[in-house]
């Protein structure tokens, strides 16, 4: 197939407005939506993403009342005197050549702030306040500010709008009876409940005129008490009959204790859900959730499961992600990992979003695309992640830049990674990273442990290290045990755990580990059917047991995994939990005999038997090299874990090389 012949690529009518190609990028809320003094930011971050191709943007959600708003700071439209600072987007975004909608989001009882309101007053697990029921009066002026806020959008400058739907915020809180006590007009049948987003809808309509309208409907609900297929069908229709121009589905409510976007989601998963409603409408549909290879997204177009594909996460990674698939270079996007680690969690800890893959996202102002005015050479040492986005950003401001890897491979932390259930994604970004190395004309030298004498004779202009890290090791009696071993060689494959293991330590690594020797090193990608019988979706939960008895230790107090993702912690817990791996806090290590590892907790002496005992206790620097050049008196530029292995983390570490590559 051409590239011209993608159907990404294929234009399509929404309403009156013609689309040039099927992608749209999907709402996320950035952290920037409170602050129209930073809107000069947020443009030029969609503005890139419609000059990378993106048909249509929809913004993160602005509240259409103050009680409606996210979190307890503006976030709103609402008033006249808003709209001349929106039209710096809308203008960066049509002078790119795009489109965008501005999405219209009720947060309901999610709202983190005291006044939130909703249907009935009923708590949501995932937030300490109870909303306050909304009087028939406040139902009716909420249609009417909805209205309100499309009509001031359109005058600052928006191609449409976008109303939020779906994931369980105000207009779920309606239409489910989960969250929908009430015996007026506005509860009981799903007429009634639907009521509210229909006249919003019928509302948004006459204020949008002949701009687009899109209604992001729950296509899953993946909770108790929300609607049923069926009803959600019906639900499509009617919101079809009220006026939207196009169906943009979502998947799940926040409160869902199914995964519904991380790496454990499998690719597409939910594509049914989307083709169920797009088959019982004559708008088109929109598919989301786990959709970040062009592969993919040709599928479910090609399928005919959807008419376009709504990505978020996978724009914030790659902003031309459009353009590479129209110049056939689509193996050199950049892929979004589902880490949710810089813009979810991010968002989640009231910091401005941005993507671990990709640190220009939503920062682009702070990077520079011009050349450089002088060409350096530049070695950077280490062919880990921050290497990699050093020698990138050098390579694409036209330094001659060598990057050397003294394993056989680049990828580092990241290549290990990849052979975690759930984080397959990891080996992909690394070949696209392969790819982008190359087309950047950095000449990658792997197998060479490059020392301070190579360096010198190259006579490089700067010096980058990115040496990373080593595994901390165990120091107790019987640590050199051929039972002992780090977790590397389990990752890597060089090493089989045997049936009885125990893991020391329970960072993020020791949680990974022992989700992988629970699950069994050959598992490979789960499937969707897997992946539905495992949550138990459309069907009751099926949980396979653990491949090996295991126990994790800690020395510290309190519960596991508190040091996990926000937005994915709570997966890997479950997991963990499911397969019954025995954890164990305050453990004391003492030693490593015949018998085992023998451990102190409380005043208790335990044995723990053991076939393998994976060592996951933390990182040290890897600087040597970076010392020595200094104690020569060359400055060196350090980046990532050589720098501070304290906080071994990939986001600082992609990060600070970006930065550094980028300034030369
Ligand atoms: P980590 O999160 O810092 O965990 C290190 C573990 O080692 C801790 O549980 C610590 O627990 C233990 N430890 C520290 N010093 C020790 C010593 N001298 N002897 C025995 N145990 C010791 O580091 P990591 O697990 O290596 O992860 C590295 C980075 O990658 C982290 O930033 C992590 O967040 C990130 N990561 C995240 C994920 C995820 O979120 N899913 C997955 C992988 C990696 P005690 O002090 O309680 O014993
Ligand atoms: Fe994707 Fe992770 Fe970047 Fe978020 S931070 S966009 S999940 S790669």
């Amino acid at each position: 197939m051409s590239a011209a012949s993608s159907p990404i690529l294929q234009p399509i009518r929404v309403g009156k407005t013609t689309l040039p190609n099927r992608m749209v990028m999907g709402s996320m809320h950035t952290g920037l939506e409170c602050h129209p003094e930073r809107f000069d930011q947020l443009a030029r971050f969609y503005a890139d993403r419609a000059r990378g191709g993106a048909a249509l943007i929809v913004t993160g959600g602005f509240a259409p009342t103050y009680a409606g708003r996210m979190k307890d700071e503006p976030g709103t439209l609402e008033r006249a005197d808003q709209v001349s600072a929106h039209r710096v987007i809308t203008e960066a975004v049509h002078a790119a050549g795009g489109r965008i909608l501005l999405q219209i989001l009720h947060a309901g009882r999610y709202g983190y702030h005291p006044a939130i309101v909703a249907p009935s007053a009923v708590k949501s697990p995932i937030n300490r306040d109870v909303p306050r029921e909304l009087t028939p009066a406040e139902i009716g002026k909420t249609v009417d500010a909805y209205a309100n806020t499309a009509r001031l959008a359109i005058q600052a400058g928006y191609d449409g709008i976008e109303v939020m739907g779906s994931e369980g915020y105000l207009i779920s809180e309606f239409l489910a009876v989960r969250t929908n006590f009430r015996e007026d007009e506005w509860g009981g049948s799903l007429e009634n409940r639907a009521r509210f987003p229909l006249s919003v809808v019928r509302a948004v309509r006459e204020a949008v005129g002949e701009k687009i309208l899109c209604y992001r409907i729950s296509a899953l609900e993946l909770i108790e008490g929300g609607l049923s297929d069926d009803d959600t069908v019906w639900l499509a229709q009617a919101v079809e009959k009220a006026g939207a121009d196009l169906l943009s589905t979502g998947i799940g409510w926040h409160e869902s204790t199914v995964p519904t976007i991380a790496g454990a989601v499998p690719h597409a998963a939910f594509a049914n859900a989307t083709r169920r409603i797009k088959e019982a409408v004559g708008i088109p549909v929109t598919a989301s959730n786990r959709i970040n290879l062009p592969d993919v997204a040709e599928h479910l177009l090609s399928s005919g499961a959807a008419d376009l594909i709504s990505m978020a996460r996978p724009f914030l990674a790659d902003a031309d992600f459009v353009n590479k698939v129209r110049d056939a270079r689509p193996d050199q996007i950049n892929i979004c990992i589902a880490c949710n680690q810089a813009c979810l969690d991010h968002y989640f800890t009231g910091q401005v979003i941005s993507c671990l893959v990709n640190p220009r996202a939503a920062r682009e102002v702070e990077f520079s695309d011009e050349p450089a005015a002088q060409t350096k050479r530049v070695g950077v040492v280490g062919g880990g992640v921050a290497g990699i986005a050093a020698a990138l950003e050098a390579g694409r401001r036209g330094h001659a830049v060598t990057l050397y890897e003294g394993g056989r491979e680049i990828g580092g932390q990241f290549s290990l990674a990849a052979h975690i259930p759930g984080k397959e994604d990891y080996g992909l970004a690394i070949e696209s990273l392969r790819r982008q190395l190359d087309a950047a004309g950095v000449e990658v030298r792997t197998g060479q442990r490059v020392g301070i004498e190579a360096l010198s004779r190259d006579n490089y202009d700067e010096v980058i290290v990115s040496t990373g890290i080593d595994p901390r090791p165990l120091d107790i009696p019987g640590a050199n045990d051929p039972r002992v071993v780090g977790y590397t060689s389990i990752l890597d494959g060089s090493v089989t755990a045997g049936n009885r293991v125990v893991i020391i330590g329970a960072g993020g690594i020791g949680h990974d580990v022992a989700l992988l020797l629970a699950t069994g090193e050959h598992a490979g990608r789960q499937s969707v059917e897997q992946f539905e019988q495992r949550w138990g979706i459309g069907t009751g939960k099926t949980l396979h047991p653990a491949k090996r008895s295991i126990t994790m230790l800690k020395r510290s107090a309190g519960p596991f995994g508190r040091t996990l993702g926000k937005s994915t912690g709570w997966i890997l817990r479950q997991e963990l939990k499911d397969f019954g791996v025995r954890q164990i806090a305050e453990a004391q290590y003492l030693k490593i005999d015949a018998e085992g590892l023998h451990i102190a907790v409380s005043d208790r002496i335990e044995v723990l038997p053991a076939d393998t005992i994976v060592v996951c206790a933390g990182q040290v620097s890897a600087r040597s090299l970076a010392d020595e050049l200094e104690a020569r008196g060359q400055s060196v530029h350090l980046v990532g874990g050589a720098k501070l292995a304290g906080e071994l983390d990939a986001k600082r570490a992609i990060y600070e090389g970006a930065v550094i590559g980028n300034r030369l």
